[in-house]
């Protein structure tokens, strides 16, 4: 392909109400050096254009590791009798919390496996306590509940929500979730959305039975619905899943995929994921500069942090907490950006006028 019928290409992606799923499918299959160079420049420039040049830190704290659910390629899987289980105390998370705020990190990201026991009042007391004692967001990442709980919630302050679809193919979802329904899914976050959250979603490049079809159909998904933030993070097999022998996804396709969403959605906050960071090298940089704005330091305390292992490898689980905040600093600096201390907020416009 010439460049310039590239640059028409991804002008148009960008510029279309509803983005074609074959564009983002020849978009998807290009390897060529200075073809991908052309794409990820194009979606650095849209990020620069719509986020600016700061990036945004959500500190998060995995505050328990208990699940019900059977995800194919989740170490947390409620058959993996190997793992040691944890669920951190209230003072525990409360002080967890207190180190993150005194890094003047300005979002905690509180989440946790698919966990039952995780009482309503008990994390809403925790979302009270945080609101009164320190001047955050507060992003909850707990799965899928009832209704009148995330409504607790949200009139007890938190601001956002996270709940990936992982693939937006009902049967591609409902073949490595076979316990759990796709349309309950949407209807959790449509009923986020309605309640007035931030919401969150996002995908996992490399899933055994996903193709660059059902990839564009992520990103037409994702410009669909809107989202707040859209976390895309590259497919690594844990040893205790159902997908243990599967291939691991690649760094590449991954980077592909967050500067084609950055393209078509423009103001979304996107993620270079921890485990973009956690493949044979840490690609976060990358993904900072083919659209990615924000990070994620991990200020789950020891000695639960390794223990949420979603997957296996993951990056800095033997770090002191704090200590991935002076790395994501020397990060930006070393890209010309720089760590935005603000709480970053949503860019979509109807957010606008609630952001604090
Ligand atoms: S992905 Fe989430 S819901 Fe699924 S097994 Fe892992 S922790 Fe549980």
């Amino acid at each position: 392909m010439s460049m310039s019928n590239l640059e028409g290409l991804l002008i148009k992606i960008r510029d279309d109400v509803s983005p074609s799923k074959n564009d983002l499918e020849v978009l998807l299959s290009k390897e060529d050096k200075s073809e991908l160079k052309t794409i990820f420049s194009f979606a650095d420039k849209i990020r620069k254009e719509f986020c600016g040049d700061g990036i945004f830190l959500r500190g998060i704290i995995e505050f328990s590791n208990y699940c019900v659910r059977d995800c194919f390629y989740c170490g947390l899987n409620r058959g993996n009798f190997k793992l040691e289980r944890y669920r951190m105390g209230k003072d525990e998370v409360l002080s967890s919390v207190a180190f993150l705020a005194g890094n003047n990190i300005k979002t905690v990201v509180l989440q946790s496996g698919d966990d039952p026991n995780i009482d309503v009042a008990w994390l809403k007391d925790i979302i009270l306590e945080i609101k009164k004692r320190f001047s955050m967001a507060i992003t909850l990442s707990v799965g899928e509940r009832k209704f009148e709980d995330y409504k607790a919630w949200k009139e007890a302050g938190a601001d956002r929500y996270l709940l990936k679809i992982e693939t937006s193919g009902k049967r591609l979802y409902e073949s490595m979730h076979t316990d759990m329904s796709f349309d309950r899914r949407i209807k959790c976050l449509d009923a986020l959305r309605d309640l007035g959250y931030q919401v969150g979603s996002g995908n996992i490049i490399g899933l055994p039975g996903q193709t660059l079809k059902t990839i564009a159909e992520d990103i037409i998904f994702f410009k669909e619905k809107d989202f707040d933030m859209i976390g895309i993070g590259p497919f690594i097999p844990h040893d205790d899943s159902r997908f243990s022998r599967q291939k691991t996804g690649e760094a590449l396709l991954t980077l592909k995929v967050i500067a084609l969403t950055r393209i078509v959605t423009k103001n979304a906050h996107i993620p270079a994921t921890t485990a973009l960071g956690s493949l044979d090298k840490d690609y976060r940089s990358d993904g900072l500069t083919c659209g990615a704005n924000v990070l994620m330091p991990n200020f789950t305390p020891q000695p639960y942090r390794k223990l949420y292992e979603i997957y296996p490898g993951k990056r800095c689980v033997d770090e002191p907490v704090g200590a991935c905040n002076f790395c994501m600093g020397d990060m930006a600096k070393s890209l010309g950006r720089y760590i935005d201390y603000g709480r970053g907020d949503s860019l979509k416009e109807r957010k606008l006028s609630q952001n604090v």
